[in-house]
C-alpha cells in the first residue's frame, strides 16, 4: 500500500460518498440512509444503500459492499491506489507515499502502460500506411475489416523485423521486457516480441492498453496466435477479458439482469459488434477462469457462451454448473450455425448469429440435447444407452429441482420410466461423476430482522444509544456475535472493518446501511430478555440431568424473577442492571 495510512484515512474521511455515488446513479434519502438503483447489477427496485456518515455502501441485491474507495475502484475499474488518488484530487488532499519503492513501482507501471500505448500507435500506423503491411491489409479486408473497423479497434502490424519497435521506442532493457514488448536477445541486443503479425491491442477494464494478441498471416509458420506473455508487469491473462471496457455499459443495459456474451477470439468480439451485440468479451488465449466470472458478475448475471462449451470437456461443465449456483448465474449456450466462429458468421450469416444469441439454450439443456441428438433413438437399446448418457450429464447439476425436470424430459424422449432414471441419478456413481452438493447461494434471501440485527445497526449508526450496555454475550448468532465483538473493540466502524475478514466486513456494512428505528434501552431489554431465556432454558435442561437438581432452584428462581421485572416499565432499568453483569459472568463461563 504505497500511500501513507494517515493520508488514506484523511481521504476516507473527507470523501463525500453521496456526492461520489451520485456521479453514477441517483440517490434519494430514506430515513437515515440513501438508496438508489445499484450500479453493479441491473434492477428496478433500489437495493443499493448508502450510509453517508460512515461513508459505506451495501447492495441487498448483489451484495456489492464497501466504502468510498471501494466504490470508485469497482465502478471505474481502478486499483486501490488509483481510487485513493482520484478521491484525494476531488478533496484537494496532497498524498504522501510512505514507501519510496511502492511509489516508484507505481510510476513505473504508469510508464509501462504509456510505452504500450506508444506501441499501439506505432503498430497501428504501420498497418495503415507502411508498404510492407500490404498483405496484412489485404488479409484483414478479406476478413471483412474496413478502414473504419481497423481504426476503431486500433489494429496494428508488427513488421517482419527484429527490432523495429524497440528502435522506435528506445526503452530501457527492463522496461521493454516488463511492458511485454520485447526482450534482450543472446547477442545482448533488444528484440521485439512480435514479428510479422497482425496485432489486436488488449485493454484493461479502464481502457488502458496492457498487451497484444498477435495473429500470424495465413501462410506463415508458427502458432496462429501469440499473446503478450503473462510474466510482464501489467498484463495478466487470467483476469483479462478482451473487449470488457467497451462491453461493460452495454452488458448492464441488456435484459433484466445484464447479459454478457463470452467468446474465444478478438475477431469474434468484433463480429458480434458488427451484428449489433456490443456486449461480447473474449478470454485471451486461456480457458474461462473463476476470476473472469467474478469480474463479469459485476455487470451481468446471464452469460451466453458463444464457443463450443461441450468440447471444453466434463470438468469445464462441472465448473460452469458450480459457478451458476455460487454466483447465481444463468449460463446459456449459443448454438452457432454449422459450428462456425462468430467472427466468420458475422459476415456469412449475420441473421443466424443474432438468432443463436437470442435463442441461446440453458447450459444443461444444450448438453442434454447434444447427447440425445447424437443418439440412435429408434431401438430400445439405443434409447437406453442415450438415457443413461443423458442422466450422467444431468447429475452434474447441483439443484435437485432442475435435475428432476430434466429427468422427466429424458424419460419422455427415450420412452423410459422416470422412476428408473431417478434411481439411476441418485445411485452412487459407478459410471459417472457424483452429483455436486449445492453450494450455499451467494445471494441469500434477506432474512427477517431480529433484535440482534437491530442492535448491530444501532451500534453502528447511533452508538451513544446502546454501546454502553452492549456485550457480545447478548448475541446468540455466531456472526452477529463476531460483528459485535469487532465493533465493541474498535474505536470506529472503519477500524473494525480493517481487522475483520471480508465476509464479516460485508455483513457489517450491510448493517451500516440498513434502516433502524429501535430505541436503545428497548432493544437492550429485548436482547437481555432473549439471552436470559436461553440461559434459563440451559439451566433447566441441566437441572433435569444433574445429581443435585435442588441446587438449581435458587438461580432459576432468581432469573425468572428478574425476567419478570425486565418486562415491567418501572423495574426494567433495575433488572437490566442486575441481569447484564450476571449474564456476562455466567455467559462467559458457559460459552462452548
Ligand atoms: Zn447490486
Amino acid at each position: 500500500m504505497g500511500i501513507a495510512d494517515d493520508d488514506i484515512a484523511k481521504v476516507r474521511q473527507s470523501a463525500d460518498i453521496v456526492k461520489v455515488v451520485t456521479e453514477h446513479i441517483a440517490l434519494r434519502k430514506v430515513g437515515r440512509r440513501w438508496v438508489g438503483l445499484c450500479p453493479f447489477h441491473n434492477e428496478r427496485s433500489g437495493s443499493f444503500s448508502v450510509n453517508a456518515e460512515e461513508g459505506l455502501y451495501h447492495c441487498f441485491g448483489c451484495k456489492a459492499s464497501g466504502d468510498t474507495i471501494t466504490f470508485v475502484r469497482e465502478v471505474e475499474g481502478l486499483d486501490f491506489v488509483g481510487a485513493v488518488e482520484k478521491l484525494a484530487a476531488m478533496s484537494g488532499i496532497t498524498l504522501r507515499y510512505d514507501n519510496q519503492k511502492q511509489g516508484e513501482r507505481r510510476d513505473r507501471k504508469k510508464r509501462l502502460i504509456e510505452a504500450i500505448g506508444q506501441a499501439v500507435a506505432f503498430y497501428h500506423e504501420r498497418l495503415l500506411s507502411a508498404p510492407d503491411a500490404g498483405p496484412a491489409r489485404a488479409y484483414l479486408k478479406s476478413r471483412g475489416y474496413d478502414g473504419e473497423t481497423v481504426r476503431r479497434y486500433q489494429l496494428g502490424w508488427a513488421p517482419d523485423a527484429w527490432d523495429a519497435l524497440a528502435q522506435s521506442l528506445s526503452l530501457s532493457d527492463r522496461d521493454l521486457k516488463d511492458a511485454g514488448l520485447g526482450f534482450v536477445n543472446r547477442r545482448g541486443r533488444q528484440q521485439d516480441f512480435f514479428r510479422a503479425r497482425v496485432l489486436f491491442p488488449i485493454y484493461n477494464i479502464g481502457g488502458e492498453p496492457i498487451g497484444f494478441g498477435g495473429r500470424k498471416m495465413p501462410d506463415a509458420d508458427g502458432p496462429k496466435y501469440r499473446n503478450t506473455s503473462d510474466d510482464c508487469l501489467v498484463y495478466d491473462k487470467s483476469s483479462t477479458l478482451y473487449g470488457l471496457h467497451w462491453a461493460k455499459s452495454d452488458m448492464v443495459r441488456a435484459g433484466d439482469d445484464g447479459e454478457a456474451i463470452i467468446c474465444e477470439g478478438y475477431t469474434d468480439v468484433h463480429g458480434f459488434a458488427a451484428v449489433g451485440f456490443d456486449r461480447a468479451v473474449a478470454t485471451c488465449g486461456t480457458a474461462l477462469t473463476e476470476e473472469h466470472i467474478k469480474i463479469l458478475t459485476r455487470f451481468a448475471h446471464r452469460l451466453v457462451l458463444a464457443f463450443d462449451a461441450d468440447e471444453a470437456g466434463q470438468s469445464a461443465a462441472e465448473r460452469i454448473h458450480q459457478w451458476e449456483t455460487t454466483y447465481e448465474l444463468d449460463v446459456r449456450v449459443a448454438d452457432l450455425p454449422g459450428g462456425h466462429d462468430p467472427g466468420d458468421l458475422a459476415r456469412t450469416d449475420p441473421e443466424g448469429l443474432r438468432r443463436a444469441v437470442d435463442e441461446a439454450k440453458p447450459f444443461l439443456q444444450f448438453r442434454v440435447d447434444r447427447v440425445l441428438g447424437g443418439a440412435d433413438l429408434s431401438s430400445a437399446e439405443g434409447r437406453a444407452r442415450a438415457a443413461r448418457a443423458a442422466v450422467t450429464v444431468v447429475r452434474d447439476h447441483p439443484s435437485d429441482l432442475v435435475r428432476d425436470d430434466y429427468l422427466q424430459r429424458i424419460a419422455d424422449r427415450c420412452r423410459v420410466d422416470v422412476e428408473r432414471l431417478r434411481k439411476m441419478a441418485d445411485a452412487p456413481a459407478d459410471d459417472g461423476p457424483p452429483p455436486l452438493e449445492p453450494n450455499r447461494p451467494r445471494r441469500v434471501e434477506r432474512h427477517r430482522d431480529t433484535a440482534e440485527d437491530e442492535a448491530l445497526r444501532l451500534l453502528i449508526q447511533a452508538p451513544d444509544e446502546i454501546r454502553a450496555g452492549l456485550h457480545p454475550v447478548l448475541f446468540a448468532d455466531e456472526r452477529h456475535r463476531a460483528a459485535a465483538m469487532a465493533l465493541l473493540e474498535a474505536d470506529s466502524v472503519h477500524q473494525a472493518l480493517a481487522v475483520v475478514d471480508p465476509d464479516l466486513g460485508d455483513f457489517i456494512r450491510s448493517m451500516a446501511v440498513a434502516d433502524v428505528d429501535a430505541e436503545g434501552e428497548d432493544l437492550l431489554a429485548r436482547l437481555v430478555d432473549l439471552a436470559s431465556q436461553r440461559m434459563l432454558d440451559g439451566l433447566q435442561a441441566e437441572a433435569r440431568t444433574a445429581d443435585d437438581p435442588g441446587s438449581y432452584a435458587e438461580p432459576v428462581a432468581w432469573l425468572k424473577h428478574r425476567m419478570e421485572d425486565l418486562r415491567e416499565r418501572d423495574t426494567r432499568t433495575k433488572a437490566l442492571d442486575d441481569l447484564l453483569p450476571w449474564l456476562i459472568e455466567h455467559g462467559e463461563e458457559r460459552r462452548p
